[in-house]
């Protein structure tokens, strides 16, 4: 692998770098081809202009040029500075809000903002925000005291001041250095044991395939960042190490780090073997599956979520007229999304699934997680169900994940809906979606009504890929019960 001294770091690659080492590095030589593409950075970006957009008042101008002019919100600056020895590093300005001060353009100066999505500020809002602070310090030659961070929360933008220290200056510098090592390298850093953060990454399914071809700890459901530390110490170092220890051995070593480690030593070593083997292993005896087999239909049962203003847009329900033993013609499925647009009319939300749960009382509700019961209950409460009604409901409810977890131990990297489908053969009809993207065709769709425009496509694609979840449920519990 070539590496080139004059890789530009921008703010761009820094905030790779600080999500993983390796992203960045993997951005500059990894093979494009190689990377997925994710909805999670279309959120981001229309999220981030969302709330700029709250911010935009009447005075407002792009570029340096806005800044003498003395707008209130600049638009747009790009610049070049020697932020670390001998490289320049490339800021992106998005946007800068007018606040006091004595610039060299008069006596107001400008502050950085970004926005942020999710619950907390990370260091990677910090990192950023300290950084456009230092771009706009130097071409003002003015010390901008504090930075803004922009959310939205309920529909509602908020904004938190951020005082920009020397301390986070350093850190930032310190970043810079680091990132700047890692990119000089030949080789990239290793795969994050925070295996966590791969979820939303472009490069997962390349890290995935190299991760488990290596055979690394971090592959193995159960195992942490922290978890695979103590393995390392007590000399296990990849899945083959763990398949082959005995479970008194590893429960005996690992008890002196806390029970809750030694308890599942057991556990691992199964997950680990099953794994390594590629084969699926049978836990226990299915003794609670008697409802699911017995059943004479089925209610399937999946939501989609906005989490950020916590909203649950879709509710999606498939019905089986039949036994789960007899076969299922995936074309004849019926499959009912009932809507949620806003917050405000969940009454009538409520009284449709109330409709539907009533009108197939006999039957179960398979569902994925906990999710689903949990927000179903809560509407009922909120929409005054009595306690009888939430509890007739709550016993109707399966949980295939529980019962997968209960009896099997399988070779896959999670026990996530979309990981337990594709390891028993089942593919979503649109290839390379999940929630995210789902979350991204609804703001599409929700932002298309308002405008009047038609954006009935986005709205197709989230039923079907609802219903391929509760399809994938659905097919999940056949292959429990075709185990049998
Ligand atoms: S998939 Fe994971 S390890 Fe690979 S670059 Fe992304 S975050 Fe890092």
């Amino acid at each position: 692998m070539k590496c080139n001294k004059s890789k530009t770091i921008n703010d761009h690659l820094l905030r790779s770098w600080i999500r993983c080492r390796r992203k960045a590095w993997l951005e500059i030589y990894g093979d494009k081809q190689k990377k997925l593409w994710t909805a999670h950075s279309t959120l981001q970006l229309n999220h981030q202009i969302d709330c700029f957009h709250n911010l935009a008042q009447k005075s407002y101008g792009i570029g340096i040029q806005a800044c003498k002019e003395g707008k209130n919100i600049v638009y747009g600056i790009r610049l070049k500075l020697p932020l670390i020895k001998h490289r320049l590093i490339k800021g992106n300005l998005p946007i800068l809000k007018k606040t006091s001060g004595e610039s060299i353009w008069g006596s107001f100066s400008y502050q950085p903002v970004l926005a942020r999505q999710g619950k907390k500020i990370t260091r990677e809002h910090r990192l950023i925000l300290s950084m456009t602070g230092l771009f706009i310090n130097n071409i003002q030659k003015y010390q901008v005291q504090k930075g803004l961070i922009l959310h939205k929360e309920s529909e509602i933008i908020k904004v938190e001041k951020i005082r920009l220290t020397d301390k986070m200056n350093t850190e930032l510098i310190e970043s810079l250095l680091n990132l700047e090592k890692d990119i000089e390298s030949k080789t990239p850093p290793p795969i994050t044991s925070n295996r966590k953060k791969c979820t939303i990454c472009s490069w997962r399914s390349h890290c995935n395939s190299v991760a488990s071809k290596k055979g690394y700890l971090s592959e193995v459901s159960g195992i942490g960042a922290k978890r695979e530390l103590l393995l390392n110490k007590i000399g296990i170092k990849n899945i083959e190490d763990l398949a082959k220890t005995k479970h008194y051995k590893l429960k005996g070593k690992l008890d002196k780090f806390g029970t809750q480690h030694g308890d599942i030593s057991k556990q691992l070593i199964l997950q680990a073997q099953s794994q390594s083997k590629d084969k699926a292993i049978k836990l226990n005896p299915a003794k609670n599956l008697n409802n699911l087999k017995e059943a004479k239909g089925l209610l399937i049962y999946d939501i989609e979520s906005d989490p950020d203003i916590k909203h649950d847009f879709l509710h999606g329900f498939i019905r089986i007229p039949n036994n789960i033993h007899k076969e299922i013609n995936l074309k004849k499925i019926k499959y009912s999304p009932l809507l949620n647009l806003k917050k405000d009319t969940e009454n009538s939300l409520w009284k449709r699934i109330n409709r539907k749960l009533n009108h197939h009382k006999d039957l179960p509700i398979l569902h994925y997680g906990e999710t689903e019961p949990i927000s179903l209950l809560k509407l009922g409460l909120q929409q005054g169900a009595s306690p009888h009604e939430l509890d007739a409901i709550k016993k109707r409810f399966i949980d295939i994940h529980l019962l997968i977890r209960e009896y099997w131990c399988l070779p896959v990297r999670n026990y996530g809906l979309k990981a337990i489908a594709e390891f028993i053969g089942f593919e979503w009809e649109q290839s390379n979606t999940d929630g995210a993207r789902a979350l991204l065709w609804w703001r599409q769709w929700k932002k298309s009504r308002k405008l009047n425009h038609v954006y009935s496509k986005n709205l197709n694609s989230i039923f079907r890929y609802n219903r391929d979840d509760c399809i994938a449920t659905l097919m999940i519990a056949k292959w429990l019960i075709d185990q049998e």
